[in-house]
C-alpha cells in the first residue's frame, strides 16, 4: 500500500473522527472506504456488474462508464440503474478479437430471435390464407353446382329437383349465418389474445 497525504478542512476531519469512534474504525479505514465507494459510484467496473444483460436500447441514454451517448436501437449492456456502451464492454474484456466475436454472436442471437418471431407470425398468416383459399374453392364449387341445377331446371320442369334446390338454398343461408357468427367469434378471440 502506498501513502497519500491529503489536506482536509477541520469540519470534515471532525466528522471523520466522529465516525471513527462511532464505528470503531481507524481514520484511514474510513477515508479508504469513502474513496472506494466514490470510485464505484462514479465509475462502475464491469467486474462489479456480473448481471449485465445485453439489450437493444429503447430509449436514449448515456453510458454509465464513459458518458458517451447511447442512441435508440443500439446494443448496450444493462443492469438496474446502469447502462454500459458496447465500446466499454469490449474495452473491459481482455482479448479484443474474442470479445468482439462474443458480442457479434450475441447480437446475431438477438436478430435471429427477432426473425424467428416474424417467421412464426408469417406462418400463422399463411395458415389463415390457406383456410380462406379453401373456403373460396368451396364457394366456387357450390356456385358451379347451382349453375348446373338452375340450368337443368330451366329446361326441365322437375318438381322434386326444384324442392331440392330450395332446400339447398335454405341450407346455404344457414351456413352463411354460421360463417358470420364464426368470423365474429374469431375476431373477438383474436382481440383478446392481442390485448394480453
Ligand atoms: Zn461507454
Amino acid at each position: 500500500m502506498q501513502e497519500l497525504k491529503i489536506r482536509l478542512d477541520e469540519d470534515t476531519l471532525n466528522k471523520i473522527k466522529e465516525l471513527s469512534e462511532k464505528h470503531n474504525m481507524t481514520i484511514s479505514d474510513i477515508v479508504r472506504d469513502a474513496i472506494k465507494s466514490y470510485i464505484e459510484k462514479t465509475e462502475p467496473s464491469t467486474e462489479q456488474m456480473p448481471t449485465l444483460k445485453m439489450i437493444i436500447t429503447k430509449y436514449k441514454s448515456k453510458c454509465s462508464k464513459c458518458g458517451k451517448d447511447i442512441g435508440i436501437g443500439e446494443v448496450a449492456y444493462w443492469s438496474k440503474g446502469v447502462i454500459v456502451c458496447l465500446d466499454c464492454i469490449i474495452a473491459s474484456m481482455g482479448d479484443k478479437t474474442l470479445a468482439t466475436k462474443y458480442i457479434k454472436k450475441k447480437e446475431l442471437e438477438k436478430v435471429i430471435k427477432g426473425l424467428r418471431k416474424i417467421a412464426d407470425e408469417l406462418e400463422e398468416r399463411i395458415a389463415e390464407y390457406q383456410q380462406r383459399l379453401k373456403a373460396m374453392e368451396i364457394e366456387q364449387k357450390k356456385a358451379e353446382v347451382y349453375d348446373m341445377l338452375n340450368d337443368y331446371l330451366k329446361h326441365f320442369n322437375d318438381k322434386r329437383l326444384e324442392e331440392i334446390a330450395n332446400k339447398l338454398k335454405e341450407i346455404e343461408e344457414k351456413v352463411e349465418e354460421a360463417k358470420i357468427a364464426l368470423t365474429l367469434k374469431l375476431k373477438q378471440s383474436k382481440k383478446k389474445t392481442q390485448g394480453d
